[in-house]
């Protein structure tokens, strides 16, 4: 039985009533093109994806995005900071907050059309207020309309990765789409993801059938996998990337642009996530040692916030409600440390 609670306007209709201004989409512009040339190493510097794992409430993520964008002065020559700005949250028993579009307050039941309208606003504003325009998970692949100009970086999640619509969309989306091992951690699973992303498609998407010309930058993010036992195991060591820059090389046809994002926290931390330190210091050295290494691994996915850690409830401002995440002191000095090493 499904009850119709709600009429969702179009994309179109959002866009009017909430447009990205110009000189802002000039702002984006700018920083997808940065990001495009990491993923295809026409520039050497690093990707960071970073901030909550999921954007629960507009002003501290705010507050969140300005400390980033002045950090931002700091680092540009080395980095490309990406905002993580995560509004659709899957969940492992598929129940719970389901992120910012389902529930714009999450101490209170379900409106997506507030959802959109809250997403869209915080969005614009981060690029308005950081000069950064923000990654986020595609859950949805038909929910992509809504944000598309707005985002510069677009996940896909390690329980959609295996997804024909996911990879499908990912094939007409011109940014870096960072398409997550699945929890199997499979790797041939991974490089069939992304070579269907970088496939063209014909599919029918919106209403229309879409011809995609196929995505260059879609590329791997190792976030490690889950055992049939339910064990964590890391997957960001030297071993695993070489066996993803050997898929990559023998994917039939030929891949584009080999990139590994390593996700420093989820089953690579076991969301210890002061362990998201360690991890990427220990990339970073890897990267010093081998050539190959540091040519596929092109940046970090980190979740940090405000205050260290999480909470069941939205009490304490700038804390996360879903994963456990660095606080803003430790995440500064290490992105000033990945810059430096980078
Ligand atoms: C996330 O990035 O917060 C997330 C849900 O990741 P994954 O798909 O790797 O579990
Ligand atoms: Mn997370």
């Amino acid at each position: 039985m499904f009850e119709k609670q709600n009429l969702v306007p179009s994309a179109e209709e959002f866009v009017a009533e909430c447009p990205l201004p110009k000189e802002l989409a000039a702002v984006k512009a700018e920083r997808d093109a940065l990001a495009r040339d990491v993923i295809a190493g026409r520039s050497n510097q690093l990707l960071v994806v970073v901030g909550p794992c999921s954007a629960h409430e507009s002003a501290p993520v705010l507050e969140y995005v300005r400390r980033l964008g002045k950090l931002n002065e700091r680092v540009k020559e080395k980095l490309v900071l990406i905002p993580r700005i995560y509004t659709n949250k899957p969940r492992t028993k598929g129940v719970g907050y389901k992120g910012m579009f389902s529930q714009p307050d999450p101490e209170h039941g379900e409106d997506i059309v507030k959802g959109i309208r809250t997403i869209r606003k915080l969005l614009l504003d981060a690029i308005s207020e950081s000069g950064l325009s923000a990654a986020d998970e595609m859950l949805y692949p038909e929910n992509y309309a809504y944000v598309q100009d707005l985002l510069t970086y677009v996940a896909v999640g390690a329980r959609s990765s295996e997804n024909q619509m996911h990879r499908l969309v990912s094939s007409g989306i011109d940014l870096p789409v960072g398409i997550k091992n699945p929890m199997s951690g499979s790797i041939p699973v991974l490089i069939n993801s992304i070579y269907a992303a970088q496939s063209p498609q014909v599919f029918k998407y919106q209403n229309y059938q879409v011809r995609t010309s196929g995505n260059p930058y879609a590329h791997a993010v190792l976030r490690g996998r889950v055992d049939n036992y339910g064990n964590d195991i890391p997957n960001y060591h030297y071993e695993t990337v070489m066996q993803v820059l050997d898929g990559y090389s023998r994917a039939e046809g030929g891949l584009l642009h080999p990139a590994v994002i390593i996700d420093a926290n989820h089953s690579n931390s076991g969301k210890r996530f002061k362990q998201q330190i360690r991890i990427v210091e220990e990339v970073l050295q890897n990267r010093q040692y081998d050539a190959d290494f540091k040519r596929i691994v092109k940046g970090f996915m980190i979740e940090s916030f405000l205050v260290e850690g999480c909470q069941k409830h939205d009490e304490v401002f700038g804390k996360s409600i879903t994963d456990p995440c660095l606080g803003w002191e430790d995440t500064e000095r290490l992105i000033l440390d990945i810059a430096e090493k980078a």
